[in-house]
């Protein structure tokens, strides 16, 4: 019987199971794909040394724990390019003068203004848990109705919540949109200067090492399908119908598949019922390989259901990669021709090259994408729902009661509940 179990190997897991052998216990990590990494997917741009990364990317500069094991285990940190150019599409045209035409620049500035002070109420707090701010139970698009925003500051709006919370903006709460915002000065744009560092070589090269390096048994493709915690062990059954006991278990797996589970003991009222409506993360991210385009441009707008493209960075081909986000829902389809058509409305001067993206709504052991509170749903995510049950310890990204939702809060997550093993282990 091994010490701990940890079910998932993505970063959540990856800082469980490095924590936990740093300290001596043995480990075994249960991973259902045939990869590491989960929502972290770095895949090798054609024949180039470089990677495209087709789940997260991007951590902030307050992200500490991701600085350090990057650190620790040889990953350089690739700055973020400062906006040289912006472009906006307004429905009729491609602009790059302005957000609007003049007749409609003083409507749509008051309108971006309107919600900057919302946003900027926020400043300092905590986002999606501010359950006195008067926009807590209002949806995101009734937020924009009742504001009676214009259209064109509502397709902006849409446009960068593609990339700071997505999910149908019907049935999430506006706060986590105002919230990005009110980082640095209340501007949309502001989301992505939050967004400081890349890593060289990919963050999947990073969980790879972190899981290396704890020297950890890793079970690859076999999935948990049933985890009981009776008779002094935790004993989970796997889908190739291999048993595997431990004393203690880490379960560090997307909320979104907590339901393809059975535990015995069952989980608790709060955690079945998030674990059957699912969080709301819906984005689509798509990868684009171009010549002719000099990076540092910045488009907002609709293009085949994409709303945000950023050209990167150049590789040393001269190439230049754009990575664009759209709300999965909308997105017609991404064959090459729809994708070119996408490519050419926001830049014209684009060849296209290649194109690539992972389909994390239909990939079943993540059912979306980053976590996205739907409305109501955020006392479910609440810390003492997700506290130790028994020999089961919850972690991951989604549950996380800080930096939810980012790379950060999966180590900050993992790291606690090997902490918590740790602890009982050697009080
Ligand atoms: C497109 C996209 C863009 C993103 N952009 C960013 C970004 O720029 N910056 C950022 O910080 N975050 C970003 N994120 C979010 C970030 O990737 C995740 O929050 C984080 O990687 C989640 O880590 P985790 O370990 O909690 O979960 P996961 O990485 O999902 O790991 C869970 C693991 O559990 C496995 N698993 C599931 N079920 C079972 C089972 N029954 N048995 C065994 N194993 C199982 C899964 O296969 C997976 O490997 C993005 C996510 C996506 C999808």
């Amino acid at each position: 019987m091994r010490d701990v179990a940890v079910i998932g190997a993505g970063l959540a897991g990856a800082a469980a199971a490095l924590r936990l052998r740093d300290a001596g216990l043995s480990v075994t990590v249960i991973e259902a794909r045939g990869r590491l990494g989960g929502r972290t997917y770095s895949r090798s741009l054609g024949a180039t040394d470089d990677y495209w990364e087709l789940g997260g990317g991007w951590i902030c500069e307050r992200h500490a724990r991701m600085k350090t094991l990057a650190a620790r285990f040889g990953i350089g940190l690739r700055p973020t390019l400062p906006i040289a150019e912006r472009r906006w599409h307004d429905g009729q045209a491609l602009r790059t003068d302005a957000p609007v035409a003049a007749d409609k620049l003083a409507a749509h500035l008051q309108g971006l203004q309107a919600v900057r002070a919302d946003s900027l109420a926020m400043q300092g707090g905590s986002g999606r848990w501010q359950g006195d701010n008067p926009w807590a139970t209002v949806s995101f698009a009734d937020y924009m109705d009742a504001k009676g925003l214009p259209e064109t500051v509502r397709r902006e709006f849409i446009a960068w919540w593609t990339l700071s919370g997505s999910g149908d903006i019907t049935r999430v709460n506006v706060l986590d949109a105002l919230h990005c915002a009110s980082y640095y000065g209340g501007t949309m744009e502001a989301t992505l200067e939050e967004l400081t560092h890349t890593f060289e070589g990919g963050v999947g090269t990073l969980v790879e090492r972190m899981i290396a390096e704890s020297r950890a048994e890793v079970i690859l493709g076999d999935a948990v399908v049933e985890a009981s915690d009776r008779d002094g062990h935790a004993s989970l059954r796997l889908s190739s119908g291999r048993e595997v006991t431990a004393q203690q278990v880490v379960l560090a797996v997307p909320v979104n598949v907590i339901d393809t589970m059975r535990f015995d003991p069952a989980l608790r009222p709060a955690q079945a019922q998030l674990a059957a409506e699912k969080h709301q993360g819906r984005a689509i991210k798509i990868l684009f390989h171009v010549r002719g385009v000099k990076p540092g441009i910045l488009v907002t707008g609709e293009a085949e259901g994409l709303r945000w493209m950023f050209s990167e960075r150049s590789l040393p081909d001269g190439s230049t990669l754009i990575i664009a986000f759209g709300l999965y829902d909308e997105v017609p389809d991404t064959c090459q021709a729809t994708m070119e058509r996408a490519v050419q409305r926001f830049f014209p001067e684009a060849t296209l090259l290649s194109h690539d993206w992972h389909d994390w709504i239909r990939d079943p052991w993540s059912s979306g994408t980053w976590v996205s509170h739907g409305l109501g749903q955020s006392p479910l995510f609440a810390g003492p729902e997700w506290a130790q049950k028994g020999r089961f310890h919850f972690a991951g990204s989604d549950i996380a009661t800080n930096a939810s939702g980012w790379f950060e809060g999966a180590v900050l997550s993992g790291e606690a509940a090997a902490d918590a093993i740790l602890a009982a282990h050697h009080p």
